[in-house]
């Protein structure tokens, strides 16, 4: 993330919303195929997958049995780098046990995140758990993390829009962008 005593301002755009609507709807299409006539959670992470998992949800066709559940998350110490150490804020409302799960991120940078929810939900012995990540980082990642429903690859640069945000701000944005020092 950003140094937090600079600001930052939107540079250019990265991936514009037809090329995410499309994905998006790619991805939905994989989930169509794999749990049709099945029941199914979808639980993404607040707060900023709330688009991306709103946007897959009404995506997915109406044989598949889709309930909606969502987790908070804050990574401890240091906010410039995750830990891997994750605080959960709130918890899935709905039991996972013996459902089939797709936790839904918004972006995936070093995997610690995502390695921790997953171990932690397997935990619970869910029938089946994939993860359905939009963005990831390669050159980023710190930990091995299967993502089985991939939006994009994207390079080392922060990006917001599309429910991703700094310090709070440019979820709203409907095209992911990148920010610069400004
Ligand atoms: P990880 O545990 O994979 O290192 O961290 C994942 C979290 O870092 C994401 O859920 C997100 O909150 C934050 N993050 C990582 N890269 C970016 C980025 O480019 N933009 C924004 N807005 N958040 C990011």
């Amino acid at each position: 993330m950003p140094e937090t005593n600079v600001s930052f301002k939107l540079c250019d755009i990265l991936l514009p919303r037809e090329q995410i609507r499309k994905r998006v709807a790619e991805l939905a299409g994989m989930i169509n195929s794999e749990y049709r006539n099945e029941r199914l959670v979808l639980v993404g992470v607040l707060k900023g997958a709330v688009i991306f998992t709103a946007d897959l949800a009404r995506m997915i066709e109406d044989s598949i049995d889709v309930r909606m559940d969502f987790m908070a998350v804050s990574s401890y110490g240091n906010s410039s780098s995750s830990s891997g150490a994750v605080k959960i804020i709130k918890d899935m409302d709905t039991p996972a046990l013996n459902q089939n799960i797709i936790l839904v991120e918004d972006i995936m940078d070093t995997g610690l995140t995502l390695s921790y929810l997953k171990d932690m939900l397997m935990a619970r012995n869910p029938k089946s758990l994939k993860t359905c990540v939009l963005l990831e980082k390669p050159e980023r990642k710190k930990v091995e993390c299967a993502i089985e429903y991939r939006g994009f690859e994207i390079p080392d640069e922060f990006v917001v829009g599309y429910g991703l945000d700094y310090a709070g701000r440019w979820r709203n944005l409907s095209d992911i962008w990148r920010v610069v020092e400004g």
